[in-house]
């Protein structure tokens, strides 16, 4: 069944409801509009692993792979690593930012820039969980824009992985070598399933940042951020990728191989840029202030708004000439369709009557 974009505080009561005996569910706090935040504890093991996800309220794929890798480890096959782990789960950090669909929370605070203010309680409780439990090790669980590429190439980043920095000169203590360790493996496996599409996330330290805050204090944390798949905007392919993120991560760390790799090769892993848009139109006719340009290319991305409870990419102007720097995640020529000429506004949203079927995302 292919899930909606949205992902709700009510969607994830329903998933909660449905989760079997063997998941401890408790409220560990109250978000700025007292809705519960969740944490599902799995396993009985003394080494903790702590995964939180929707700390960004709109970035729901990851939410919905932590459904899927719960229902992975209750699988009998996989009855050692709950003997070994206890896996401390917060699905939903920002319950108040996944009901509007925003990134930040309803105080309008990024909750990721906030680890060391802590002004808001949703941020508090995180850090008094993690507090409580010291994590071996934590998941730090999000979603990018479709715009990333895999360094210059023209492979959509679907998984990019961050081992987040210690200090502004790319200093590496004992947690951020773990989380370096583990993403190489992580980046050799999935690149076998879906090669040239995994990268690593842009390092700028930033001392708010969850990750680069537990980092510091020497928990070794990494960064997992679910992309995009051509023409796949709700996420299903990558969802798959983020849950084999996830498995893979819970062998490695149960198996420990992975602290023979050499750190230096997570710098070879490519770097996100940024190459694509979401569509790329040919033969254009662009009206401009009552100059006419025929025959251009014109770069388009999605926004994306909640409305009725499902999420509606409505395209705006990125650019326009007669060539462009950006790869596509489509392709449409308007040589042969009705509607090939548009009023030319940077950055603003097309006109109602201008997205016509052809724009829209089935
Ligand atoms: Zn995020």
């Amino acid at each position: 069944m292919i899930e909606e974009r949205y992902f709700s505080p009510n969607k994830l009561y329903d998933k909660i409801l449905n989760l079997n005996k063997f998941v401890n569910v408790s409220i560990i706090g109250k978000s700025v509009q007292k809705k519960p935040i969740y944490l599902l504890k799995l396993g009985s093991g003394s080494r903790n692993i702590l995964f939180w996800s929707q700390m960004h309220g709109n970035e729901t794929t990851t939410t919905k792979a932590l459904f899927d890798y719960i229902s992975w480890l209750m699988q009998k096959s996989n009855k050692d690593y709950l003997r070994s782990f206890s896996f401390y789960i917060i699905p939903q950090l920002n319950p108040d930012g996944a009901k509007l669909y925003t990134r930040n929370n309803y105080s309008d605070i990024d909750l990721n820039r906030d680890a060391l203010e802590l002004s808001q309680p949703e941020s508090l409780c995180l850090v008094n969980l993690y507090k409580k439990i010291n994590p071996e090790f934590c998941f730090n669980l999000h979603g990018q824009k479709t715009t990333y590429s895999v360094g210059m190439s023209n492979k959509s980043a679907v998984v990019s992985y961050l081992a987040p920095s210690i200090s502004d000169d790319n200093q590496i203590n004992e947690a951020r070598r773990r989380s370096i360790l583990l993403i190489i493996s992580l980046f050799k496996k999935l690149n076998i399933d879906i090669k040239g599409h995994i990268s690593r996330y842009k390092d700028d330290f930033n001392e708010n940042c969850m990750g680069d805050y537990f980092t510091i204090n020497n928990t070794p944390t990494i960064l997992i951020e679910a992309g995009h798949f051509p023409n796949d905007y709700k996420r299903e392919i990558t969802k798959k990728y983020i849950l084999k993120s996830l498995i893979y991560s819970t062998i490695l760390l149960y198996d420990e191989d992975y602290l023979n790799n050499s750190i230096d090769d997570y710098f070879k892993i490519p770097e996100n840029n940024e190459k694509f848009v979401d569509l790329i139109l040919s033969g254009v006719t662009i009206i401009d202030n009552g100059k006419i340009y025929k025959d251009q290319i014109l770069a388009l991305n999605y926004n994306e708004s909640l409305k009725k409870g499902k999420i509606h990419f409505n395209p705006y102007f990125v650019s326009f000439g007669k060539k462009l720097n950006y790869f596509g995640h489509r392709y449409i020529n308007l040589n042969n369709e009705k509607t090939n000429s548009f009023n030319f506004r940077l950055g603003f949203p097309l006109k109602k009557d201008e997205i016509t079927d052809l724009l829209s995302i089935k």
